[in-house]
């Protein structure tokens, strides 16, 4: 869990791939539905373009797909989910309930800086940041030569509304899960190599 920017998609992708279990993403699949121009895309997109979550229904319902797949038997890691007291709740009623909880803290002035710089790569997902982790060359993915775009939710304007729906109907989530004593908040901020280390420590 954590702000839009704090580093969620980073963090989750890279314990994906070292751990060896599937990463899922609920803004990644819905972004690929709107790709694809999906029924399930066309619903998402204004709420997304505004800045807003996505109905409760929907996204569970995704999730809920995503989880009977096989490849989830020995545990994902959620990225994005839940994002509201209702999904928290849905997620346990689903007979997956979290084991650890991971939050990424971080202030408000280095997000707004990270995600009106951030882009990423259409084709891998990989993530860059027009100055402090620019590619090598400007708009191509250093790991797959993909083409690298700014969502569209990463307007200034956009973001300060994610900012404010993350502290009104996520925040929230963080207390159920503080009560549950599941939860670990680790400071997001330093290169991600040392945020890695400080995630895989408390999930050790
Ligand atoms: P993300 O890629 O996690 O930053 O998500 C991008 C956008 O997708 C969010 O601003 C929401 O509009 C939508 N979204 C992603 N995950 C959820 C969720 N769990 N609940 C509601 N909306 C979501």
């Amino acid at each position: 869990m954590g702000a839009p920017g704090a580093g969620k998609g980073t963090q989750a992708r890279l314990l994906a791939e070292r751990k060896g279990i599937p990463h899922v993403s609920t803004g990644d699949i819905l972004r690929e539905a709107q790709e694809h121009g999906t029924p399930l895309g066309r619903q998402a997109r204004d709420f997304m373009e505004r800045g807003q979550l996505v109905p409760d229904d929907v996204v569970v319902g995704i999730v809920e797909d995503r989880l009977r797949n096989g490849d989830c038997v020995h545990g994902c890691i959620l990225d994005g989910f839940p994002r509201t007291v209702t999904q928290a709740r849905a997620l346990e009623r689903l007979g997956n309930p979290p084991t650890s909880v991971v939050a990424l803290v971080v202030p408000e002035e280095e997000l707004v800086r990270r995600l009106t710089g951030r882009r990423v790569c259409r084709a891998c997902g990989t993530m860059f940041h027009v100055t402090s982790n620019p590619p090598r060359v400007a708009g191509v993915c250093d790991r797959c030569r993909g083409e690298l775009y700014q969502r569209d939710d990463d307007l200034e304007s956009t973001i300060r509304r994610r900012l404010e729906v993350y502290a009104e109907q996520t925040a929230p989530v963080l207390k159920h899960y503080r009560d549950a004593g599941l939860l670990h908040e680790v400071p997001g901020t330093g290169d991600r190599e040392e945020v890695y280390q400080r995630v895989a420590a408390t999930l050790r």
